[in-house]
């Protein structure tokens, strides 16, 4: 079996743990994570993100793009920015990430902020088709609004909406558009019911696994900063909740990540 973290802040966990990303991705190879996506959060760890994928490429793709918690530090430079970097056609670059609508924390969802939440998302959606690269989507109390901008947008390379907490009738309207749903350390909390059912339920080629790593923490790690090795937790309820073997599950989450974020999926 092999693994695929499909949404991480490696730069960041690098920090936090005073660890170089090779020894990351040394532990995370411990546990059979194979691969690892990392994502930006805003233009200044563009930089960042990048050395972490050159620092040990054969294990780590990338996304850049500007998270909708950070809207307000976020110019309309930095979407210049961003489409700078685009233009280079890294293939290392796999993705447009993280991006995606907040809604969860009202500071950020004043009048003015949601509108440009959304100019910056409907911005983003279009380089991502410009540039024919998936999206990895972060949304907190927005399905609905997402949904509508996805549905807008056509992309041809869809994506994930990442870390999904929700029902099964919100997470099956994305998938019948195409997209993923990326299972996070949520379905390790017992507490977390509906989305435990929904995971239980999709179908497994809608299926991504991810940490977000450091955030997320998994149940029984609460105080430390999530890894990628912590995958593993999270598999590991997904074998429970799903009625097909481990094997099936593993083969087709990795096939599904390969084809969606793997080198060589541009
Ligand atoms: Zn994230």
């Amino acid at each position: 079996m092999q693994f695929f973290d499909t949404h991480t802040h490696l730069d960041y966990l690098a920090q936090d743990l005073n660890l170089s990303v090779s020894q990351l991705v040394d532990n995370a190879k411990k546990s059979q994570v194979e691969r690892i996506l990392v994502v930006a959060v805003f233009a200044k760890n563009f930089a960042e993100v990048t050395a972490c994928s050159r620092a040990v490429p054969q294990h780590i793709v990338y996304g850049l793009g500007l998270h909708p918690l950070y809207i307000k530090r976020h110019q309309r430079t930095d979407l210049d920015l961003l489409e700078q970097q685009l233009q280079m056609q890294d293939p290392y670059c796999t993705a447009i990430a993280e991006i995606g609508l907040e809604r969860a924390v009202a500071e950020v969802c004043t009048s003015e902020l949601w509108q440009k939440q959304c100019e910056f998302l409907e911005a983003q959606l279009q380089l991502a088709k410009r540039y024919d690269l998936p999206v990895n989507l972060h949304s907190r109390k927005s399905h609905e609004q997402l949904y509508t901008f996805l549905k807008q947008a056509k992309l041809n390379k869809t994506g994930v909406v990442h870390g999904f907490a929700g029902s099964y009738e919100q997470a099956k309207r994305f998938v019948d558009l195409g997209y993923k749903i990326g299972v996070g350390g949520t379905i390790t909390y017992q507490r977390a019911n509906k989305t435990r059912e929904t995971i239980a339920k999709l179908p497994l080629d809608a299926l991504l696994l991810e940490t977000d790593s450091p955030d997320m923490p998994v149940f029984g790690f609460q105080d430390s900063p999530n890894r990628p090795e912590r995958l593993m937790v999270t598999f590991d309820t997904l074998c429970a909740l799903r009625p097909e073997p481990p094997e099936q599950i593993a083969d087709v989450v990795w096939q599904n990540s390969e084809r969606l974020f793997g080198l060589g999926s541009r």
